[in-house]
């Protein structure tokens, strides 16, 4: 889904947000300036703005000297764009940051100071995905580690060979 141009109401605070155009990019942002700060992206938007080198400067203009009305973040959130039900995810394998993400059109809610926070958490895109390829190695590796050691209690469980040499010779099934 592209930039909408509907106004839309804050999935945290309710309150009415306020679109924050970006030049750099030709798109608008939605950010809750009178309420609780948080910033609404439509699909992909976010990838624009979320590493070091990025400009926001168009954000932080926006919520320069503002006080933010506080929200409870662990709360569930309805996307304000379609309607649908929010997940909480992690921005990242660092597993710090929350974020809420719309399945159905791609739109991400963060709440005031998640964006800067992710922005710093690494330097470039490469850190990143090094890092999520780390944590899909560590569970993946767990995983297999475990595999191995069923199978090997599996295979402790057979009958000893002695004992199936047993059966074959005087026949019939071997009883254990
Ligand atoms: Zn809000
Ligand atoms: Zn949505």
């Amino acid at each position: 889904m592209s930039d909408t141009l509907q106004t839309i109401k804050c999935p945290a605070c309710n309150k009415e947000m306020i679109k924050v155009f970006v030049p750099e990019e030709g798109i608008n942002i939605d950010i809750c300036l009178n309420g609780c700060g948080g910033i609404f992206f439509d699909n992909r938007e976010f990838k624009k703005f979320d590493e070091k080198a990025e400009n926001i400067d168009e954000i932080l203009k926006a919520i320069e000297g503002k006080t933010f009305a506080l929200v409870d973040e662990s709360l569930p959130r309805t996307c304000p764009v379609c309607g649908s039900k929010m997940v909480k995810n992690y921005s990242s394998a660092n597993r710090t940051i929350q974020i809420d993400e719309c399945y159905s059109c791609g739109g991400k809610f963060l709440d005031n100071g998640e964006l800067q926070k992710i922005r710093e958490e690494f330097e470039t895109e490469a850190e990143r995905s090094q890092a999520t390829m780390r944590e899909l190695y560590d569970t993946v590796g767990v995983k297999l580690r475990e595999m191995d050691e069923q199978r090997a209690e599996a295979y402790s469980k057979r009958p000893p060979v002695s004992r199936l040499f047993q059966a074959l010779i005087y026949g019939g099934r071997p009883h254990f």
